[in-house]
């Protein structure tokens, strides 16, 4: 029955972060009156089929090319928690090296151990990158400070810098709602540790 089919609809969409049921019955209406925005969707589809998360470096790649971000040689990394910490990044331009997204923070009681980061990817990619900056922008929190004192661990003795960014930023502010002064002077003021 269509009335079935339309609901379906509805309710696939209503799946997508940030639509809510009424934006979903909006959205449903126009791609049913507008054969273009079926040919938007399937190419949405089409071209995410072709990206996959990096295993080495949590960022994405080409299924079929490899990874831009970590395959080749690089002389600076800046380790991010999340996605969204490195597009805010990536949208101030303050920043042109590669990123290594760690998937989370260290955070027990979440149940985010080291383990569940990529850490020992980090590793292997300092490993390949003698003598290579790593830049931490990790926030100042619990988590944040636990997550720079393994990472300092585990990458002690290797060939590096390792520096994080400036302390400063408002407590609690995630990156992702700083403006682009903001993660500039972040970047801009970092430190060695160690
Ligand atoms: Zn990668």
């Amino acid at each position: 029955m269509i009335r079935n089919d339309v609901r379906k609809l509805i309710e696939e969409l209503t799946k997508l972060p940030g639509i809510s049921l009424k934006i979903a019955h909006k959205v449903a209406y126009s791609i049913l009156n507008d054969a273009s925005l079926k040919e938007v969707i399937k190419n949405i589809a089409d071209t995410a089929e072709k990206i996959q998360v990096c295993p080495d470096c949590g960022f994405f790649r080409s299924k079929d090319d490899g990874c831009d971000n970590c395959h080749e040689k690089t002389d600076e990394i800046c380790v991010v928690a999340t996605y969204s910490d490195m597009s805010a990044i990536e949208r101030s331009g303050c920043f042109k090296g590669s990123y290594h997204i760690l998937g989370g923070l260290i955070a027990p009681l979440e149940n985010m151990l080291p383990e569940d980061l990529l850490v020992d990817q980090l590793k292997r990619r300092v490993e390949l990158n003698q003598g290579v900056e790593v830049l931490l922008a990790l926030p100042f929190s619990i988590e944040g400070d636990a997550t720079v004192i393994y990472i300092q661990d585990m990458l002690q003795g290797l060939n590096l810098k390792l520096t994080r960014i400036a302390r400063g930023l408002p407590s609690g502010a995630a990156l992702d709602v700083l403006d682009r002064r903001t993660v500039l002077e972040a970047l801009q003021g970092r430190s060695y540790i160690n």
